[in-house]
């Protein structure tokens, strides 16, 4: 039995899925192994209760845009566990899909206006018969630690107050070709257009996300052991 527990919220986990994101939960459970933890994933999809103290991290995916209309609906009911869940710092991994209904809104291919949750202060626009696919690599400029991933998006995403890019663009496109940004940080939110998924490549934000759960569900504990682990990459 592992010294320490987490669960994890899969959020709309049976809808936003695209590209093998929930990788990022076997990542996720691979990486914790290594740290003497477990972590329990939960699908709370439409119309279930988002209790934001039940769950220590989450997962929010992408996927199509008609996925993410049907998921846009049931936003308003769990905005506020979603706000708090966020609030209280908890680590929440948006990608894609995920990553855009966090914010005001996203504009489909077909031109629709898909509302997201506004919880943090980007916007998605759409570009015409086009798409951003590809291999992308970027630095995340404050730990100066390079991701590398796969991009495929439709959407370009502006950021606004209060949000950093998780890194900068070496090469791909990021979240809208032109400014040399790719994702986002905020509190412990951390988004991208990064599948892969992007926790296999880059055990280094796991382990950000798992020490960031474990340290606000066990305040007492000791974590340096698992802060100098060099962790080992899944391939
Ligand atoms: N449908 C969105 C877009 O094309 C998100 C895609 C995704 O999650 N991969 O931008």
């Amino acid at each position: 039995m592992a010294k320490y527990q987490l669960k994890l919220a899969h959020l709309y986990g049976n809808l936003l899925n695209t590209y093998s994101d929930v990788g990022n939960i076997i990542a996720l459970q691979y990486y914790a192994k290594q740290m003497d933890a477990t972590v329990e994933p939960e699908i709370v999809s439409i119309d279930d209760r988002f209790d934001p103290d039940a769950y220590d991290i989450a997962l929010f995916g992408g996927g199509q845009d008609y996925e993410q209309y049907v998921v846009s609906k049931d936003l308003p009911n769990k905005k506020e566990a979603f706000r708090k869940f966020i609030e209280d710092g908890k680590p929440l991994l948006a990608i894609c899909g995920g990553y855009q209904l966090l914010g005001h809104y996203y504009i489909g291919a077909n031109g629709q206006k898909i509302p997201g949750l506004g919880l943090l202060d980007h916007y998605t626009l759409s570009q015409d018969n086009n798409r951003f696919i590809g291999n992308i690599t970027i630095k995340n400029e404050q730990t100066g630690e390079e991701y590398h991933g796969f991009e495929n998006h439709n959407g370009r995403t502006f950021l606004g107050k209060g949000e950093r890019p998780l890194g900068k663009v070496i090469s791909g496109h990021g979240n809208n070709g032109d400014d040399g940004s790719e994702g986002a940080i905020y509190k412990e939110v951390y988004c991208s257009y990064f599948h892969g998924p992007i926790l296999t490549r880059n055990g280094e934000i796991a382990k950000h996300l798992l020490l960031t759960a474990l340290k606000n569900k066990y305040p007492d504990a000791d974590f340096s052991e698992q802060e100098a682990l060099k962790i080992k990459p899944t391939f």
